[in-house]
């Protein structure tokens, strides 16, 4: 249930109500939007708890929250929500775009990226330290040492670091040199690492399982949002389907889709999303157009010896020329996009 207090409610009023809903057992999580505050009441729903809190002063009335999912519902919270770490904004107008290679592999292969997309105009330097890899004989990745060049790379750029974090084990190692972390498809359904993700305050990007439906995805960010961390983004990273001309298939009407359902930010991952170079900076590009609120672009000063991922990684020239692209679209359609320059 949602208890929409009204306009000119008093902080006392608001506070009573909250104690009121924990009276009953439900778990309340505040919202102050612009023009109101509301509390969400989560928990089993029971009809004398909806008569009894409609009574509270200051309350405007209390409604049922329809979606299976509570805290991520646009039903709860109609304003779309901006996240904002460092260099790294995005949601509600403005595209972010994080860039850099699949996994970082050492110190100058990471340094001459973190230098091109930032000049190219990302905002946000992207490179597994931890690999999922589908192959236990695949590389694996630095662990500790590619965060350490990811902090160093930040230090030298200014870039925000996003990274993968596999395991429980490492949450804390991980955003102790992170900005924001990555839950990666295979561990979008581990619900213990989506709750201590939800204990951090570093924002997090929450990708699609490749076979997970939209509202699993969706109650997979309300285990980490009913934590208390309110910072989630999802990304479309493409499904597994019949097809195979790409590595999966990616959706663009997810962008729509959830955009209508939740006030989450979207990103879109169109590097995974075809596992093909060439298709890349046109699924950029239709994402952009589509209204997604960041992007996320594998990067490599030369793909063709990458550890990992190569195939649909971008050379620096291929980048420069998707960001030029993309930063005409945004300006048609009124979105803020850092302005990079070309590079090469
Ligand atoms: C990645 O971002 O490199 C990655 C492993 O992505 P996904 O979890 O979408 O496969
Ligand atoms: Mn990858």
């Amino acid at each position: 249930m949602i208890v929409v207090m009204q306009k000119d409610a008093t902080e006392d009023q608001i506070s009573h109500m909250i104690e009121r809903v924990e009276g009953l057992g439900l778990k309340a999580h505040v919202i102050r939007g612009t023009e109101r505050t509301v509390i969400a009441a989560i928990g089993e729903k029971r009809e004398e708890d909806k008569s009894a809190l409609e009574s509270g002063m200051g309350v405007s009335e209390v409604v049922p929250i329809l979606a299976p999912y509570k805290v991520a519902s646009r039903e709860l919270k109609p304003e779309p929500t901006k996240v904002s770490v460092g260099s790294f904004t995005m949601g509600a107008g403005t595209l972010g775009v994080v860039a850099g290679p699949c996994s970082v592999e050492n110190e100058e292969q990471l340094m001459s990226t973190a230098r091109v997309v930032k000049k190219a105009g990302a905002t946000a330097l992207r490179g597994g330290a931890f690999k999922p890899r589908t192959s236990p004989y695949s590389f694996q990745g630095l662990k500790e040492e590619g965060l350490k060049l990811l902090a160093a790379a930040r230090e030298e750029t200014g870039l925000a670091v996003v990274t993968e974090v596999l395991s429980t084990d490492d949450v804390d190692l991980v955003a102790s040199y992170a900005d924001v972390l990555q839950i990666g498809a295979r561990n979008m359904q581990n619900y213990r690492l989506l709750e201590a993700v939800g204990n951090i305050s570093n924002p997090v990007i929450l990708k699609r399982g490749p076979s997970a439906a939209m509202d699993e995805l969706l109650l997979a960010a309300e285990y980490i949002l009913n934590e208390g961390n309110p910072n989630v983004i999802l990304c479309e990273r493409g499904i597994r389907t019949f097809e195979s001309h790409t590595r999966f298939t990616l959706p663009l009407a997810s962008v729509t889709y959830l955009h209508n359902k939740t006030h989450l930010p979207v990103m879109i991952d169109p590097s995974h999303g075809t596992g093909h170079a060439y298709m890349v900076a046109d699924m950029a590009a239709a994402a952009v157009a589509v209204g997604a609120d960041a992007l996320m672009i594998e990067v490599h000063p030369n793909p063709e010896v990458a550890l990992s991922d190569g195939y649909q990684s971008l050379n620096f020239q291929q980048f420069s020329d998707l960001m030029t692209r993309c930063y005409k679209i945004a300006s048609a359609i009124d979105v803020t996009m850092e302005k990079g320059e070309l590079v090469v």
